[in-house]
């Protein structure tokens, strides 16, 4: 079964064989449609796969890929941590760990003290846990409850889950964590108040403030938001959304989380995706980017006033929250190394150069008869493929899957993100690594306005 091909490996097949026997993929139906890419080697943004395919990663694997594949200063970094110190846990501390945290308050423009967790999922449950105690201790217990957004996507955990607003990914698995509740997703193109962008009050931050009357303030701890809905299809809010939001949790003593788990470390063109809206969060949480997505690391960032309330001798006033892997000594030096590059290279610029670039570049398929909305946050986009435009009746999954597929061929990996239950699973998204040329980022915006041209429902 392994025929050897001219580059000395065995290629894909025997593997995706193996695979098939022992590795569960998520996200992926079984039995038949599964027929993985077997990954072997990176190189900036390009990776190659065990057949010798090369394919420019427009997506930074998991969002997360920023100094692209083959960075060799990150796994240096990441070595000489490995032979001096692999492993304690953070009941006491170690350099990596503080230098990361005073890093990271650079960054973040503000005092934050910051706890360490594995994924952006855990970053989340954190928040949530430090939100509940802060009012817990500040004489509120009953200060508990969590506002999220439809369309929102915050972890697969039960607590982040049951914050996630897309039912697709929950209904299965409920009962999930209680006190949970949603507003309407800031969707310009949708607008569920059935608005017209600039035509309207921003209705959609409105509701923060009738939802949390509805459910009175004294019960609710927190909301969650991320800059702009990512996962759940590109969702760019109106430029005063986030300050709306912010007024409203300082009216009614609710605080901001805000997650930056796709949307920090240069990819809104700014350090964090909050500096865009002159807004200061109570709780940032932060994974992905961290480490250019080489290793595990994602941290819950609390402002230093809010951690004062924990600042307490009294037996359980202290934050009951541990995790074994937290701020591991590697993954910490490897995230301090890859702020220091993205500083030295001027990366976070960059970016926001890059994603002009982008957004001048798709901006002719406006004209395009199967795109309903172009979005763009920094170097992000999101692109929503329609049926016909006067209906925004959303294209089919054949037709997406067709642009994608032709991309593929092309050499470019792209996204796909949204709404499945309302059939809205049709917006394209790109995420690029930091890394890539002018020319390649042109061929990524060539090769999907030719994929979606050539497409047929
Ligand atoms: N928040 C956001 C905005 C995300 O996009 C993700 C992951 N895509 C998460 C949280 C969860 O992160 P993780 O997969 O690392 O648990």
């Amino acid at each position: 079964m392994s025929i050897v091909d001219k580059t000395g490996t065995v290629g894909s097949a025997p593997w995706v064989e193996r695979d098939r026997e022992v590795v569960w993929h998520g996200m992926t139906p079984y039995p038949a449609s599964l027929n993985p890419m077997v990954v072997s080697r990176g190189e900036g943004p390009y990776i190659t796969d065990e057949d010798g395919n090369r394919y420019l990663d427009a997506m930074s694997g998991l969002w997360c890929v920023n100094l692209g594949y083959s960075e060799r200063a990150l796994a240096e970094a990441a070595f000489e941590q490995m032979v001096q110190m692999p492993y304690y846990p953070l009941s006491h501390t170690h350099k990596p760990a503080i230098e990361l945290g005073e890093k990271l308050n650079t960054w973040l423009g503000g005092r934050y003290r910051v706890f360490y967790s594995n994924s952006g999922s855990e970053a989340n449950e954190a928040a949530f846990k430090i939100a509940r105690q802060f009012h817990a201790q500040n004489g509120e217990p009953q200060r508990w409850k969590i506002i999220s957004r439809y369309r929102a996507y915050h972890g697969s955990t039960m607590g982040a889950l049951a914050a996630t607003g897309q039912f697709q990914r929950k209904y299965k698995y409920e009962p999930l964590a209680p006190g949970f509740v949603h507003v309407p997703p800031p969707d310009c193109y949708r607008c569920p108040f059935g608005k017209q962008p600039g035509a309207c009050r921003v209705e959609c931050a409105d509701m923060y403030e009738q939802v949390i009357n509805w459910e009175i303030p004294e019960t609710v701890a927190a909301v969650i938001i991320e800059p702009v809905i990512t996962g759940g299809g590109m969702i760019v809010p109106p430029p005063e959304y986030l300050q709306r939001v912010r007024e409203v949790c300082d009216r009614t003593g609710v605080l901001m989380i805000v997650d930056e788990v796709i949307c920090g470390f240069g990819r809104s063109g700014k350090p964090f995706g909050f500096q865009n809206f002159g807004v200061q969060p109570d709780i940032v949480t932060m994974a992905k980017g961290i480490t250019s997505g080489y290793l595990p690391l994602s941290a819950t960032a609390v402002r230093a006033e809010l951690f004062d309330v924990f600042r307490d001798t009294e037996e359980y006033a202290h934050f009951r929250h541990v995790n074994t892997f937290g701020g591991n000594p590697v993954a910490c030096a490897l995230a301090v190394r890859t702020l220091e590059l993205m500083e030295e290279r001027n990366l976070v610029e960059r970016a926001a150069v890059l994603g002009a670039r982008l957004r001048e570049r798709l901006s002719v398929l406006a004209a395009h008869p199967n795109v309903g909305d172009l979005r763009h946050f920094g170097f992000l986009a999101g692109i929503e493929l329609v049926e016909d435009k006067t209906t925004k009746t959303p294209a089919s999954a054949a037709f997406v899957g067709q642009v994608i597929a032709r991309c593929k061929q092309q050499g470019v990996l792209i996204g796909k993100n949204g709404d499945t239950v309302r059939n809205l699973n049709n917006v394209l998204t790109l995420c690029p690594p930091f890394v890539v040329t002018d020319e390649e980022l042109d061929f990524i915006a060539q090769t999907v306005i030719e994929a979606i041209s050539s497409a047929r429902d």
